[in-house]
């Protein structure tokens, strides 16, 4: 199974894409995570794409299309943060495309902004591995340390109200193009976000075994 989680900054496509790939045995090839890490590397690729995730700015559709076609599985993968606009839409059909294959469903994880600044203003994440944790729905066992790997949680650098904005205003401006693509191929699920993390992960999985019959 190929899938891919669409949502806004926010939205708990991190925390679906983590649950459907513990669920269907999927590879989770998160973006975000990648050039995050990237960008603790200070690699070239780090130094060059820090610009635009600290103004919550789209990294250059040419420059992630290589990370991409460089991370993504055959088969049985959940791709969470790309694609983000048309361009990566199709650019990710062509890859897969030369690969004879092709995206079986696409989830759209659709959540009220309300929720979104909720979330990122309380979301921490873990220094070392990256868990996810919110403060009031979600916190750690103890304050400000991971309960997985005990380093300390912090807020990530773009999750400050100025780059929230932002990116929200990015996530609106590109995600009627890719709506249309992936409602043209026949496989775009939408459900609703704002719920509990497992009344959505209910949701996304009746809705995708429902494709399945
Ligand atoms: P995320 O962790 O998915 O919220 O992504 C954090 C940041 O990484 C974004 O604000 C962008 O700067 C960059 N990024 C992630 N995915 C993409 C993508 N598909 N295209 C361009 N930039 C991306």
């Amino acid at each position: 199974m190929k899938i891919i989680l669409f949502g806004a900054p926010g939205s708990g496509k991190g925390t679906q894409a983590d649950m459907l790939a513990k669920e269907f045995d999927l590879e989770k090839i998160s973006l975000g995570d990648i050039l995050r890490q990237e960008v603790k590397k200070e690699s070239d690729l780090g130094r060059e794409v820090k610009q635009y995730m600290d103004k919550g700015e789209l990294v250059p559709d040419s420059t992630v299309k290589d990370v991409i076609d460089a991370n993504l599985a055959e088969d049985n993968f959940i791709l969470d943060g790309y694609p983000r606009n048309g361009q990566q839409a199709q650019t990710l059909n062509d890859i897969l495309k030369k690969r004879d294959s092709s995206i079986d469903a696409f989830i759209y994880l659709d959540v009220s902004q309300e929720t979104i600044v909720d979330r990122l203003s309380k979301r921490r994440v873990c220094k070392k591995c990256g868990a996810n944790y919110h403060l009031n729905t979600m916190p750690p066992k103890e304050d400000n340390i991971c309960d997985q790997c005990s380093a300390e949680l912090v807020q990530r650098d773009d999750d400050t109200p100025e780059v929230i904005k932002k990116r929200w205003n990015v996530f609106l401006a590109n995600s009627k193009e890719v709506f249309d693509f992936y409602k043209k191929k026949n496989v775009f699920i939408s459900v609703d976000g704002d719920q509990d993390k497992e009344k959505v992960f209910e949701q996304v999985k009746e809705k995708l075994e429902a494709r399945e019959q």
